[in-house]
């Protein structure tokens, strides 16, 4: 059963100029399987509270097209019929699904929705991975390529039988930055819309920047680096979100489309960019790849930075973050 927490939090009362304005926060753990977090600074209460409904309730439907936990959803319509023939999506659907192959394109393929194809054998919840033969057999599945794209008839259809997709690396990033496009249509200046491990700015906090915590992979007490943030998104994926081990090793969300084992080439990596639909498409990436290679795509990229954590710990930045010389 989802817990659903539902708090809203007057942070602070300031006096600023002839108008009251104040902060408001709201947590939802019902939507996407993932916490929920609104925060926004407003003149007026109710206003504040109908921007933050308007946030949650797209995040809704966000979860009802995308989610492949529900049968109805458009991306469940996706996986069961489009081996079969080209299946009709929305045009919503069908421009993210073009983003998550550009994804693919710039990471090598280390971003790949087809993941899905050997990653839905995994529950990680329930401690439940696949067999070395059930995922060889699985793995033909995964390959972005094999996704056939009619954009005047806005369909897709898969390539062969067994394949699948889900777009639980790259939703919740859509979905923060479908967030702010509300707020910003409702005059709000300043926020922050987290879904998960995305989350997105929208100018400062107190005339200050936003100051965002990394934490700590073995120790969710610890902060290993603060980053001043303004105008910003940034995501971070790391192999203690959802994981289990046994027999010493650490079976984790992130898969290798390769190889349809988790990826563990690194232990976190945050990613800072203009929106958080790219910074959750390339936060994969340096799991699958190691973080010279990963480093050097996101190095690569106008207006990409990242921090990862790398397997011996080591805090590596890339060039737009390291201090100046
Ligand atoms: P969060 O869901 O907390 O934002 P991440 O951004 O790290 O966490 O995304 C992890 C999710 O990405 C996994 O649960 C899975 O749905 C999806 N995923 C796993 N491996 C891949 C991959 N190689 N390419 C694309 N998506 C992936
Ligand atoms: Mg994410």
């Amino acid at each position: 059963m989802k817990l659903r927490i539902y708090a809203i939090v007057m942070l602070c009362v300031a006096s600023c100029g002839t108008a009251q304005a104040e902060w408001y926060k709201r947590i939802d753990d019902g939507i996407m399987g993932t916490r929920i977090v609104v925060e926004l600074w407003d003149e007026n209460e109710v206003h504040a509270n109908a921007a933050i409904d308007a946030v949650m309730d797209e995040m809704r439907h966000i979860d009802e097209s995308m989610s492949v936990y529900k049968p109805t959803s458009e991306v469940s319509k996706v996986n069961a019929e489009a081996a079969l023939h080209p299946v009709k999506i929305s045009k919503e659907l069908f421009d993210l699904l073009q983003q998550a192959i550009e994804f693919s394109e710039i990471t090598d393929g280390a971003f790949d929705i087809t993941y899905a194809s050997v990653g839905y054998l995994y529950d990680f919840r329930k401690h439940i991975k696949p067999t070395e033969a059930q995922i060889t057999k699985a793995l033909p599945g995964v390959n972005y390529r094999h996704l056939i794209f009619d954009k005047k008839n806005q369909t897709i259809k898969f390539y062969q039988q067994g394949m699948r997709i889900d777009l639980g690396g790259i939703a919740k990033g859509y979905s923060v930055d479908c967030g702010i496009h509300i707020l910003q249509a409702r005059g709000i200046a300043h926020a922050l819309v987290t879904a998960g491990g995305d989350s997105r700015i929208i100018g400062d906090r107190f005339g200050k920047p936003w100051i965002v915590g990394i934490r700590h992979p073995d120790d969710a007490n610890r902060v290993i680096a603060k980053i001043p943030l303004v105008d910003t998104a940034l995501s971070t994926s790391g192999d203690y979100e959802r994981y289990f081990e046994e027999g010493g090793v650490r079976y984790h969300h992130i898969i290798d489309p390769k190889t349809g084992h988790s990826a563990s080439k690194v232990r976190s990596a945050t990613i800072i960019a203009s929106t958080a639909t790219r910074t959750d498409g390339l936060s994969k990436t340096a799991f699958v790849l190691g973080p010279e290679k990963a480093m050097e795509i996101y190095n690569r990229i106008r207006d990409v930075d990242a921090i990862i954590v790398a397997l011996d710990g080591a805090v590596l930045y890339s060039k737009g973050l390291e201090a100046p010389k």
